[in-house]
């Protein structure tokens, strides 16, 4: 029988599910028995340990603990470097966590795993995307698909509760957050618009409140916490306790010990709400632009979904119940729900590429079997010269949050006389101006000698994976002839033997 796991692969935490033989998604404990895993990874003395351990000795080992590396997932820039010599890229380092938790997966599971889908924030780029595969094919994992962490929500919720009807999910956690919403009818799960911003979660919150708790410390007489790498490890690991605590009761106490003494500081949730009021308040207009994209109003949403670890502070329940008018479910595990949907998608991708008896029969919603439907999360384009202001600007060709798979095509015409080549640059991004959006591909293309104003016909396709297709067409000629197809190389990913000598690395690595 064909076994699929989903994974929520978290910027702080991550979960594991998988169908089981009832036709329902049920999350994988790790080893140790816990339901989630810490993101976090330690290389010490030749010794790779992920997960809680690894989380427990940050704070006293910085230098040798990595975490928050999805936030720097498809940066081709970004290395760890560990203190025994070798350094890991962000795609290495999730690879590690998501050995281990298919390994683990497996032990519960009792049989291999032959396919996974592993998640991403709704608002993530496609070169993250990307990222995030090689990571699971570094893993040695069968990536059979991506799924974004609020639509995999929504697809738990609406199966496990029967829910019909349009849902604002609003996903909070550790390091993003993102806004989708979506209607749920016969089976199908289709995203309306999503928004979001990669870099803004519970992280953002934890940062303010080690501000807020260094001052106080420094009012007392400690040394500035932040001049020493391991004061500010110890400081970021109590603000975030504090911070869970402030979500329970008004005021919390920490101990800090700082040149040779200790300080007992005590913080409030109203002086913690004042300090992060900025990052709500981002999270408003983020959430008001997904309304706007999708053209409705609070009183099209029938349903709210709080989903991700920091929409537990009292402060997101508030916002959400001023903003929407109306209390938010209660019901969804935030934590879980993401990996829950995951497993569901992944079985199904399995069960559709080997039909058969093999296939795990997955519960449907009111009898229909789920179908996911999807939008782009970021507008695609090129750069052209804009004649009338004399200067390039970005022409977006598909525009972000249309359904995909997508294609859809622009005309544009030719700038000069006897021009015999383009430079084609691929854009990603909505705005119109060029330094707003980020160049994905460039490409010189040869045109045939025309007058100006030869009439080029540029199409872009866009597949349920998140790959882009363009080619563009010479409508001078008839019948219009093809100038050239472009495939996107993606400079901040890997190669296929770079995946491949990376998936021998890690094989040689002993991981706990
Ligand atoms: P991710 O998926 O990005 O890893 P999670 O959804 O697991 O994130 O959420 C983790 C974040 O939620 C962390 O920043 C953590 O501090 C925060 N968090 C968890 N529980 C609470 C709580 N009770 N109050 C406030 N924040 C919380
Ligand atoms: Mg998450």
């Amino acid at each position: 029988m064909g076994r699929a796991i989903g994974i929520d692969l978290g910027t702080t935490y991550c979960a594991v599910a998988a169908v089981t033989a009832v036709g329902k998604a049920e999350v994988l404990m790790n080893r140790e028995g816990e339901r989630i895993t810490p993101s976090v990874v330690m290389f010490q003395d030749g010794i790779t340990q992920v997960g809680t351990l690894a989380k427990r000795i940050a704070p006293t080992a910085p230098d040798d603990v990595v975490q928050f590396v999805k936030r720097q997932m498809g940066e081709a820039s970004w290395k760890f470097q560990t203190s025994h010599g070798p350094s890991f890229s962000a795609e290495q380092v999730s690879a590690i966590i998501l050995k281990r938790l298919a390994e683990d997966a497996e032990l519960m599971l009792g049989e291999p795993i032959d396919a996974a889908v592993i998640t991403v924030p709704a608002y993530f780029d496609d070169a993250r995307r990307q990222a995030t595969r090689d990571a699971g094919n570094i893993a040695g994992l069968n990536v059979v698909g991506i799924i974004n962490e609020p639509t995999a929500a929504a697809l738990s919720f609406g199966l496990d509760t029967g829910f019909e009807g349009r849902a604002l999910v609003f996903d909070l956690g550790g390091g993003t957050f993102d806004v989708t919403v979506m209607s749920i009818h016969g089976g199908e799960f289709a995203v309306e618009a999503t928004e979001g911003d990669r870099n803004l979660g519970g992280f953002n919150w934890d940062n303010e409140l080690m501000s807020l708790l260094n001052k106080k410390a420094m009012e007392a007489g400690a040394p500035d916490l932040f001049d020493d790498d391991l004061a500010t490890a110890e400081l970021r690991d109590k603000a975030e306790t504090a911070k869970r605590t402030l979500s329970n009761v008004a005021e919390s106490r920490i101990v800090i010990t700082a040149g040779g003494q200790h300080h007992t500081l005590t913080v409030t949730r109203d002086e913690f709400e004042r300090a992060t009021a900025h990052l709500l308040r981002r999270t408003e207009t983020i959430t008001e632009m997904a309304m706007e994209q999708a053209g409705r109003t609070w009183a099209d949403i029938d349903k709210i979904l709080l989903v991700g670890g920091s929409t537990r502070m009292p402060m997101v329940w508030d916002l959400v119940e001023t903003l929407s008018g109306q209390a938010p479910d209660r019901t969804i595990n935030a934590d879980e729900a993401v990996a829950l949907g995951a497993a569901v998608h992944a079985q199904l991708l399995l069960n559709n590429s080997a039909p058969g008896a093999s296939a795990l029969p997955v519960i449907g919603h009111h009898g229909h079997t789920p179908r996911v439907l999807d939008v782009c999360s970021q507008g695609l384009g090129v750069i052209i010269l804009d004649e009338d202001i004399g200067a390039e600007i970005n022409s977006v060709i598909i525009s972000h949050n249309t359904r995909i798979p997508a294609q859809q095509e622009r005309t544009y015409f030719t700038v000069s006389d006897n021009q015999d080549s383009i430079r084609l640059r691929i854009t990603e991004g909505d705005d119109t101006d060029v330094d707003y959006v980020k160049i994905i591909h460039q490409h010189p293309l040869e045109i045939p000698r025309y007058p100006a104003g030869a009439p080029l016909r540029v199409v872009m396709s866009f597949d349920v994976d998140g790959i882009v297709h363009v080619e563009v067409f010479d409508e001078t000629q008839t019948p219009t002839a093809s100038l050239g197809e472009v495939e996107l190389d993606r400079p901040s990913n890997l190669s296929r033997d770079e995946v491949d000598a990376k998936v021998t690395e890690l094989n040689l690595m002993d991981i706990n």
